[in-house]
């Protein structure tokens, strides 16, 4: 069976960025073809019902073992990586028993506990880095690769008795559209997870929604001698419409609620 870190490098080299100014969806055709070889893959492990659809999302069925009559859970997550910096050609590496220091990537990037002070709840244990000339992609590759590994334990695993598990893989997810086409009824699970996440044993029930909206503001240029009552400055008009915002809504000043369960309960070799 894959180990679920070399499924995530796997899973992390492959190009799946998004982009919010695409008309159509997926937003790239990459992410469709990503999802192409992960249907491949889903198919391999032994998953049923396995479908790729118009819109390029992927479901899929770790089939009941046991408790047939148990409510159907859902395991979701996405394949698309954030827009904001560049996804292609990243080359994780793995760091071994991290020190607790600094990590100097290439371009001058580092990473430490001055910037992430979590990280050093990561000492002595491996840790996985992109080499500082890509994003990692670990949002939301890890949780393709935690869901994927898992459902190959259970297929795997005849001992272990569950109900039946349906698996969904979306597109878009950071450019706010991932849900946009996702078929619910089809779906059909009685409650579902997203894997998307931080640490080990934390379980968020309320979550930021990243929709957005595009407003373009026109100003009127007037020389200043004659520009009372004519002139209109744009940026002063954005900042008004900024100040109407409700100021505490933001990611920035909201906290999610989450509940953080003890990791040693979850720990398991793989
Ligand atoms: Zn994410």
């Amino acid at each position: 069976m894959e180990k679920v870190a070399g499924r995530f490098i796997r899973y992390a080299r492959e190009h799946t960025t998004s982009d919010p100014e695409s008309k159509t969806y997926p937003s790239t055709e990459r992410q469709t073809v990503f999802m192409q070889k992960l249907a491949d893959e889903l198919r391999e492990i032994g998953c049923s019902e396995v479908e790729l659809d118009e819109f390029g999302y992927v479901m899929a069925t770790v089939p009941a073992n046991g408790i047939e009559n148990a409510p159907v859970a859902g395991f979701l997550a996405h394949v698309d990586t954030s827009p904001d910096f560049t996804g292609e050609n990243v080359q994780p590496q793995i760091i071994e028993k991290y020190d607790g220091k600094p990590v100097q990537l290439k371009n001058g990037v580092t990473i430490g506990p001055k910037e992430f002070p979590e990280i050093v709840n990561y000492t002595g244990q491996s840790i996985i880095t992109a080499d500082g000339t890509t994003l990692l992609g670990a949002d939301d590759k890890a949780g393709v690769a935690e869901i994927v590994t898992a459902a190959e334990f259970l297929l795997k695993s005849k001992d272990i008795k569950h109900g039946k598990i349906r698996l969904g893989f979306t597109p878009d997810e950071e450019i706010g559209k991932g849900t946009n086409y996702f078929d619910i009824k089809k779906f059909g699970a009685d409650f579902a997870y997203t894997l998307d996440g931080g640490e080990i044993g934390e379980l968020e029930f309320e979550n930021f929604n990243a929709a957005g909206a595009k407003v373009i503001i026109q100003g009127r240029s007037v020389h200043p001698g004659a520009a009372k009552n004519k002139m209109i400055n744009a940026s002063l008009v954005a900042h008004q419409i900024i100040s109407m915002l409700p100021p505490f809504g933001t990611p920035g000043t909201h906290r999610k609620v989450r509940r953080l369960f003890s990791p040693d309960r979850y720990k398991r070799e793989c």
